[in-house]
């Protein structure tokens, strides 16, 4: 007889959950996954899915308008976010069944509800039963952040802001980072009057500083406000259903909604960890080690809720790497060098490698080699907007130590480019390649 239910027990069905409990399956574990939300996770659910689809349907404001100068005689178009709001939906919906069929046909079984874990191999569920597992992984992902000021109640997060009844005139973004600077995009493309205020005067911390300056002054010259050195004194509800919002160092401001975009957290409240011996840092992330193993021998944890990288692809590498190793005889490291990463703002910003000031700090000095330039399209639409791109080279041999950018599809861009960033190759190679005219990508090889 099996000595446990399972020998394997993922709680969390998001992006590193999802790949871990399928490929474990396929590697022939018996397999179950707790959900206490909906299969798919944050990115599939109320993240990179839904968001990327909303930036679609902002974008058409600016082509709508461009149009006209290539010849389109385009009526006043008006724009109605319900329709958006409720397609893009019914698309996170399609996905979610897809993500369950996927793990139904590798044989997972697939509980939709909380389970806690409440030994070194048993996991607890919400109806009380309690099962054994060989092995549990944690990938439990993240929630936002919310600062903890007074009214923080009449703001909503990343969260509930895809289900929106309508589209708010006036929003206040609170933070700087990838959430606040793409719904600052979305909103102000779609209509609304944006205020962005960060505690800090840096947006976009950890990207280069010239990409960051490049989208300040775009999003500026948009209509966006930012508001720096703005830390919340507290939220007021007013009669008419408006939100007047006290900070340090500005004057009040009335909006319709404030959105928190302030960092997350690692979901691992409640769940039993701590007491099972499991050690979580200061923010309460599971810490694991290179294979993605915790203090306790038996239990692992992939994605958000460890804090290394947060970003969806990497924990979809972590999900398999565990998978195989454990599971497929097959040990496997997760390779954290060179990760490529987009902000979907308003131009999107794309990046790979060091920045100029960490390959400075690293090296001294550094080639840096840049194009600023004004994409063909956004010249006949009479967009003063330029792109940016810089490549980062070792001083002596040009090797690329990194690759930022920022204009139209810089993200599409950039995917191509980091297989070379990755492969290790230089300024050279680039040179070398013909370019491919006319486009936006062919800079990358005419960079001086
Ligand atoms: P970020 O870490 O990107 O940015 C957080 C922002 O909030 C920063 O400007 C930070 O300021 C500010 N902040 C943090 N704590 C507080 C606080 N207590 N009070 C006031 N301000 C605060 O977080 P996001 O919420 O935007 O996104 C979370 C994560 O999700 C990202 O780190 C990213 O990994 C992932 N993500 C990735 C996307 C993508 O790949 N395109 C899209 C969306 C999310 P300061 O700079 O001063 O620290």
């Amino acid at each position: 007889m099996a000595q446990f239910d399972y020998d394997l027990f993922v709680i969390g069905a998001g992006s590193g959950g999802v790949r871990a409990s399928r490929v474990a399956a396929a590697h022939g574990a018996k397999v179950a996954v707790a959900e206490e939300y909906r299969v798919g996770g944050t990115c599939v659910i109320r993240g990179c899915v839904p968001k990327k689809l909303l930036i679609y349907g902002a974008h058409f404001a600016e082509d709508l308008h461009d149009a006209r100068r290539f010849g389109w005689d385009v009526p006043e178009c008006s724009f109605d976010w319900t329709v958006l709001r409720d397609n893009v939906l019914a698309e996170v919906d399609r996905l979610n069944k897809a993500y369950t069929s996927t793990l139904d046909s590798h044989g997972v079984e697939v509980l939709l509800e909380r389970a806690t874990v409440s030994g070194p191999n048993e996991v607890t569920l919400a109806s009380g039963r309690k099962v054994s597992a060989g092995k549990i992984l944690i990938a439990t992902g993240a929630r936002p952040a919310v600062p903890q000021c007074p009214g923080h109640e009449h703001g909503i997060t990343s969260n509930e802001v895809f289900h929106l009844d309508h589209l708010p005139g006036r929003v206040l973004i609170a933070g700087a980072g990838y959430i606040a600077n793409e719904f600052a995009g979305i909103f102000n493309e779609l209509g609304s009057k944006v205020t962005l205020i960060n505690r800090s005067d840096v947006i976009l911390r950890g990207y280069d500083e010239q990409i960051r300056d490049r989208l300040l002054q775009i999003s500026m010259t948009k209509g966006i406000d930012f508001r720096f050195h703005a830390e919340f004194k507290g939220i007021e509800k007013q009669a008419d259903g408006s939100l007047k919002v006290g900070m340090t160092g500005h004057d009040d401001i009335e909006v319709d909604l404030v959105l928190f975009a302030t960092g997350r957290v690692p979901n691992t409240e409640g769940l039993g960890l701590a007491e099972a011996g499991v050690t979580l840092d200061d923010k309460g992330a599971v810490v694991v080690g290179d294979d993605n193993r915790s203090s306790v021998d038996s239990i692992f944890a992939v994605g958000d809720v460890t804090n290394r990288v947060q970003l969806t692809p990497v924990a979809i590498r972590e999900g398999q790497a565990f998978a195989d190793s454990e599971f497929g005889d097959k040990p496997t490291l997760v390779d954290y060098g060179c990760i490529p990463a987009a902000v979907f703002s308003h131009p999107p910003i794309a990046g790979v490698g060091m920045t100029e000031s960490q390959a400075k700090q690293k090296y001294g000095s550094v080639k840096v080699y840049t194009s600023d330039f004004r994409p063909m399209k956004n010249v006949l639409a009479g967009r003063n907007e330029r792109a940016l791109y810089k490549m980062i080279c070792e001083p002596n041999s040009g090797k690329v130590l990194g690759l930022h950018m920022i204009g139209p599809d810089s993200p599409e861009i950039l995917q191509a480019a980091a297989v070379a960033v990755k492969a290790g190759l230089h300024k050279d190679a680039f040179d070398q390649t013909v370019a491919l005219h006319p486009s936006m990508a062919e800079e990358l090889v005419l960079m001086k």
